[in-house]
């Protein structure tokens, strides 16, 4: 029996959408749609300090704009903290994770790298995060475009935080329960978030589950290099008037478009595009520069 494909879009509603993340909407879509898959929106509200108020409502509202279609209900990740610290508080229990109270400086001083200094003081709670104790070091995976990736071996071997010493929840924990709870079968995603994918294979492991497949697309960066974030302030794209960025969306994933397609509705352009998606037409540096980062004036 095969298993049916569950992707997802996972946005963090730390501002409106930016034309780097309507590509990780497209890329994910087209890979979910071309394969008669299911297409799951899941906003990952995990830090309110980083959130901008109405910014879920907006980034929902655009998708539907551009004509996106997702199956099920909208998943809110600040609806889940239960399962999140459910599993934290069995992992303590079990002594595969502890509490650490160590401080940024303190690993800057031991070389960027955090060595386990708390894991044998049996610290309490109170002012301290949560580690996971590595017992799966991932140092490379395979990614279905850009084949063999290879993670450095002191990142992957490091006990890293799954609830940060604030009481928000790690965005590895909470993405790999996620995925696992939703049944999603491959993430697609931008290459910013590749380095994390070794230490979501970890938790998969920790957790006795097989992984996804990972699929990741090149990151919109801006002339100086700097990538597209709702941090660098990348302006919004168009709400209004979606076709022109939409088509731009479909370039930088690699389609030459047909001239009448300026002519088409946009449930058309949705269409073509799922017909004739094929991942070797993506391209393959892992950051490509675009007009997009600039407001326009
Ligand atoms: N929430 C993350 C972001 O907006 C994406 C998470 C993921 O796709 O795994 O950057």
């Amino acid at each position: 029996m095969t298993t049916q494909y569950i992707g997802r879009f996972a946005p963090s509603p730390s501002g409106p959408l930016h034309f780097g993340s309507l590509v990780a909407a497209l890329g994910s879509y087209l890979q979910a749609k071309s394969q008669q898959g299911q297409w799951l929106v899941r906003i990952e509200d995990l830090d309110p300090p980083r959130e901008i108020v109405g910014a879920s409502d907006l980034i929902i509202e655009t998708l539907e704009n551009y004509g996106f279609e997702w199956d099920g209900e909208i998943v809110y990740q600040s609806q889940r903290h239960d399962l999140y610290q459910s599993q934290i508080d069995q992992w303590i229990k079990q002594c595969n994770a502890y509490f650490c109270q160590c401080t940024r400086k303190q690993i800057k001083a031991d070389g960027g790298f955090y060595l386990g200094r708390c894991k044998h003081k049996q610290l309490s709670e109170e002012n301290a995060s949560v580690r996971l104790v590595m017992q799966h070091p991932i140092e490379s995976f395979s990614d279905i475009k850009h084949g063999t990736i290879q993670i450095p071996s002191q990142l992957a071997q490091e006990d890293f935080i799954i609830k940060r010493r604030d009481g928000l929840f790690a965005y590895n924990l909470a993405v790999v329960l996620d995925d696992i709870e939703q049944g999603i079968t491959e993430v697609v995603r931008g290459a910013d978030l590749i380095e994390p994918t070794g230490r979501q294979i970890s938790l998969y492991r920790q957790l006795g589950k097989k992984e996804v497949s990972y699929l990741h697309l090149p990151l919109a960066v801006d002339d100086s290099g700097n990538k597209l974030s709702k941090q660098n302030y990348a302006p919004a794209i168009d709400n209004a008037d979606p076709k022109p960025t939409l088509l731009a969306a479909l370039q930088f994933l690699g389609f030459s478009l047909p001239k009448d397609i300026e002519t088409a509705t946009l449930n058309e352009i949705f269409q073509w595009a799922i017909k004739n998606w094929q991942l070797k037409q993506l391209p393959t540096g892992l950051e490509i520069t675009t007009p997009f980062s600039k407001p326009a004036i």
